[in-house]
């Protein structure tokens, strides 16, 4: 059975899509939106030889073998331009997610549909797609087991579109300024129309950061000073958010 997460990111997958699963681990998604129609075929790309093997597995006892190719190779560098019409990239760092699409635009060409799940570093995600020609067309957050997935889906921008700015512009919200900055990091959408989930993650990321400001206050380094005072900044700005929305 496909985890709650997974089942959300199936969800945003076009139907009749050809679809890459980039980082796919053991193939779960593309053999499940193979299986369940959405999706005729599917490649799954995987940069180690281990989940390779096992996404080949899945797909030979699944019967899949037709429609659901493993590729062995880093990113979209498996790919060919023009090949599919979704890419899905999910369960890693916003970092990572960032890097491979950057590595590997030239495959993008033909591609419509972005759908990335950043375990963290969301905001670097919605940056590399705000820069370069992608509508960040949608946020999903959810919870399961104990920790908070937000789910970014995109589409390519096109030619007469505006782009990306004016979704990231300040912004009055219940009377607060929300700057871009905010935005790009507890996202356009979600920050105005906020789920309780969304309340559970930042009230998460500040105890975390509250935790890294008391390890602070012990250093002796020399820019410890500097990073105390950008650290009560942000701490400032995300309780700023929580309190004037709740
Ligand atoms: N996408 C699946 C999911 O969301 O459940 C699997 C997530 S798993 C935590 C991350 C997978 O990405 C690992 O199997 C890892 O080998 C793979 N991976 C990491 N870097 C990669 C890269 N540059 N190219 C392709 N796969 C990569």
């Amino acid at each position: 059975k496909l985890s709650q997460r997974l089942l959300e990111i199936a969800k945003k997958v076009p139907h009749g899509a050809k679809l890459a699963d980039i980082g796919s681990d053991h193939a779960l998604l593309p053999t499940f939106l193979v299986q369940q129609g959405t999706v005729p075929s599917a490649v799954a790309g995987e940069v180690n030889r281990g989940p390779a093997e096992a996404a080949q597995r899945q797909v030979r006892d699944a019967n899949l073998s037709g429609q659901i190719e493993v590729r062995l190779g880093d990113g979209l560098s498996v790919l060919r331009a023009g090949e599919v019409d979704a890419v899905t990239i999910a369960g890693m760092g916003g970092a990572l997610i960032a890097s491979i699409l950057n590595a590997g635009e030239d495959k993008l060409t033909g591609v419509s549909t972005l759908i990335l799940q950043p375990n963290v570093g969301e905001d670097i995600v919605r940056k590399w797609l705000r820069s370069h020609g992608w509508h960040l067309a949608g946020e999903t957050i959810l919870e399961e087991d104990g920790k908070i997935y937000e789910i970014l889906t995109a589409v390519r921008m096109k030619p007469e579109d505006e782009g990306d700015a004016g979704l990231y512009a300040d912004r009055l919200l219940d009377g607060l300024r929300v700057t871009g900055e905010t935005l790009l990091q507890m996202g356009p959408y979600l920050i105005q129309n906020p789920p309780p989930v969304w309340y559970a993650k930042w009230e998460y990321e500040l105890d975390k950061l509250a935790m890294i400001r008391r390890q602070l206050d012990r250093s002796v380094s020399g820019n410890a000073e500097e990073k105390r005072s950008g650290l009560e900044a942000e701490i400032s700005r995300i309780k700023e958010v929580l309190e004037c929305l709740r």
